[in-house]
């Protein structure tokens, strides 16, 4: 089954500055997908779109089969999404944190407190848990919002830029954290400018320059093409 499919996606923002021209990609179910480029590529914007956090301008887009114009609820309860920036309330408990993002998804509390219990502890912060985010440090902020994007059980994550000014130990153990993810059969789709990571982690890369894909390539057949 195709996780993602996008078809023909545009986007101009508000000046009309064509940020994507026409960009079509298919990442099978299970992969591990990144997608790789300089900044202002248009990686983040591909992301956004995918999320519904930023509307394009045309072109389909549909998560596992729904398209996120007509069906994005559907389309949202499969999607784990880890954003660049933290956009936590910092005052707010991290257990709490994780707990009310299930609600979105209209899971009951009781599986809601089982879920964020499980993945704080995957993620070593369940000894925080009733601290206010405020007081974590940021490489486990960073892993504060992984167990969010998680808590209801997505079949695809979706990070933009995850070990972006994170320190290599940390870089290490997420990257280990994402492989267990994927072999577990959680469909994994990055964005990154450091070939390096793409080149550690992912399956199939596109790589994304000016607003349209470059090459769209296994990793095996990049690394033999350098
Ligand atoms: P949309 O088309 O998705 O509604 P807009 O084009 O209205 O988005 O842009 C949202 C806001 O971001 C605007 O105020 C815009 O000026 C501002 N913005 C402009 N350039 C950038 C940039 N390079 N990165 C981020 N935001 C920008
Ligand atoms: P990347 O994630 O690859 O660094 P982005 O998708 O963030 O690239 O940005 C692609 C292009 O769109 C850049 O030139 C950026 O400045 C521009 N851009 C991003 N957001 C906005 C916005 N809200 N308004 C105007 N321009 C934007």
């Amino acid at each position: 089954a195709w996780a993602l499919e996008i078809e023909n996606l545009r986007k101009s923002y508000g000046s009309g500055f064509e940020a994507l021209k026409g960009i079509d990609l298919k990442v099978r179910e299970g992969d591990f997908f990144a997608l790789l480029g300089p900044n202002g590529a248009g990686k983040s914007t591909i992301l956004g779109i995918v999320c519904s956090l930023v509307n394009k301008s045309s072109g389909k887009v549909r998560v596992f089969g729904h398209d996120i114009d007509t069906d994005l609820a559907a389309a949202k309860l499969n999607l784990g999404v880890v954003p660049q920036e933290f956009n936590f309330n910092q005052f707010e408990k991290v257990f709490d944190i994780v707990t009310t993002q299930a609600g979105y998804y209209g899971i009951p509390l009781s599986k809601a407190r089982e879920s964020a219990e499980h993945y704080l502890k995957k993620l070593g912060l369940w000894e925080k848990k009733d601290d206010p985010a405020r007081m974590l440090s940021g490489g486990m902020k960073r892993r504060l919002m992984i167990a969010r994007a998680l808590v209801h059980n997505p079949r695809i994550l979706i990070l933009d830029e995850p070990t972006a000014g994170v320190d290599i130990e940390l870089r290490r153990s997420m990257w280990t954290f994402l492989e267990e993810m994927n072999r577990n059969g959680t469909t994994i789709i990055l964005t990154t400018h450091y070939l390096e990571e793409a080149e550690a982690l992912c399956r199939n890369i596109a790589i994304i320059d000016h607003g349209r894909i470059v090459r769209h390539t296994s990793k095996k057949e990049l690394l033999t093409q350098l």
